[in-house]
């Protein structure tokens, strides 16, 4: 065992949440460790969406030039095909006002490259990869740190004043701290898979597919097509048993558009599995602990929006325990203030995720229906306008948050 190291802060888990809190932090001053178990940032389809709230965030942060310089593809609507030639308009991101009127579809590790390079110029920063946190170190019922295991079979702890458990929706620290989720019931599954994309494809419209009893999502990235293959939950071993042939028969019928590339697909190893869950804490702290984005809210993939709704946690916890921390240890009820900023928003985006799979997703897959519902078609249509309400929701959501005064930075000078 190494001797005990001490840090300000302790963030375990370096994703969206842990990634951004640890560079605002260290832009306060305040000294605070990241630790990651991964030797990189490499993740396939693991949250690509970064949101018109989370670009401005990162202008704001002074990063929004390099960011520009990663590539990237841009959705600018959500489109329903409905008829041979024709689609519904469901959001319109076009319109949103300010300097970002698309979704950036990025490889969630360019994002996290990113902000990690931003961090380590800050004196008070530390990356820690491949730094698996093992256990919570409590005195006094107060957690106290956190013991840790390298890669390499060292073992350590760290002493801190706060610990933040932003290590993701299957939360070690979550679990040792006693705080349990409560679950919500999630009706399907999402398969994961990319597919050549041609020019003909619309570079710039994520487009729901609805079939007989199927759904997808088609989401334009760069070079490829991101598909979300969506069905019931508990489906996944028997899509497997049916084997790639039968998959690829179903991916052809739901869009035969695309019969001519799924040969592509090799075997079910090039389909990834996300088990959906939808859960939130309601208490996200304890004496010495905060949990924030998946470990305190799991969210659906149903609008992208788990990274966002993770760094709008992240920028709300920097903002509000910065001066607590340069001072010392945040009390309970500075700790309970972070959940009481970003629970509002939390509850709205998990009903509305909840409504959209009971109302939209469940009974296309039910074969009830082969699209959107009816009056929200008529909607949509009579009132176009509609679309930029949709966008808002979807990409700025319910409580934008801005960079700290702390964190703010000019953009680079040419
Ligand atoms: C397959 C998949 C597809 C998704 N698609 C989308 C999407 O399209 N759009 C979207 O917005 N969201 C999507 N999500 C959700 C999104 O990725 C998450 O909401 C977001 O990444 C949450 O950020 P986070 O920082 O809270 O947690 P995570 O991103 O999960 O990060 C947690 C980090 O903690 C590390 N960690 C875990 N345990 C330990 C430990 N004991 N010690 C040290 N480190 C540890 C992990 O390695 C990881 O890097 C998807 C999720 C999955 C799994």
């Amino acid at each position: 065992m190494e001797a005990s190291e001490r840090a300000r802060c302790v963030v375990v888990g370096g994703g969206p949440a842990g990634m951004v809190l640890g560079l605002l932090l260290a832009r306060a001053g305040v000294e605070v460790q990241v630790l990651e178990k991964h030797a990189d940032f490499l993740r396939d389809f693991r949250g690509d969406t970064v949101h018109p709230s989370t670009l401005r965030l990162l202008d704001e942060l002074g990063l929004g030039e390099a960011f520009a310089e990663l590539p990237y593809s841009r959705v600018t609507e959500v489109a329903f095909p409905v008829a041979a030639h024709r689609t519904l308009r469901v959001a319109d991101f076009s319109r949103l006002k300010g300097g970002y009127q698309y979704v950036a579809m990025i490889p969630q590790w360019d994002l996290l490259d990113l902000i990690a390079d931003a961090a380590q110029q800050e004196r008070t920063f530390t990356l820690r990869m491949r730094t698996a946190v093992t256990g919570l170190l409590r005195e006094g019922g107060r957690v106290r740190g956190v013991s840790y295991r390298t890669e390499d079979g060292r073992s350590g702890e760290v002493r801190a004043a706060l610990v933040v458990a932003c290590d993701g929706r299957w939360s070690t620290l979550r679990r040792e701290a006693r705080l349990s989720p409560r679950e919500f019931r999630v009706p399907i599954d999402a398969w994961w898979f990319r597919l050549p994309r041609t020019p003909e494809d619309d570079p710039s419209a994520l487009t729901p597919r609805a079939g007989l009893g199927r759904f997808a999502v088609v989401i334009p990235r760069t070079d490829f097509l991101q598909i979300a293959y969506i069905a019931r939950k508990g489906t996944d071993a028997a899509l497997r048993a049916r084997g790639i042939e039968s998959f690829r028969r179903d991916v052809a019928e739901l869009m035969p558009d695309f019969a001519d590339r799924v040969d592509v697909l090799r075997s079910m190893d090039d389909v990834k599995h996300l088990d959906v869950r939808l859960n939130r804490l309601s208490r996200w702290h304890v004496e010495g602990l905060l949990c924030l984005g998946d470990a305190a809210h799991a969210m659906s993939p149903v609008g992208g929006v788990g990274i966002n709704l993770a760094v709008q946690d992240a920028v709300a916890a920097a903002t509000l325990l910065a001066r607590p921390l340069l001072r010392g240890a945040p009390t309970a009820r500075e700790l309970a203030a972070v959940r009481n900023r970003r629970i509002i928003a939390t509850v709205l985006v998990q009903g509305l995720q909840r409504m959209l799979h009971r109302g939209f997703v469940v009974p296309i897959l039910e074969g009830r229906r082969m699209g959107p519902p009816k009056p929200m078609a008529v909607l949509l249509e009579r009132l176009p306008r509609l679309t930029h309400l949709t966008a808002y929701v979807i990409g700025v959501g319910f409580r934008p948050e801005h960079a700290p005064d702390f964190a703010v930075r000019p953009r680079p000078s040419p």
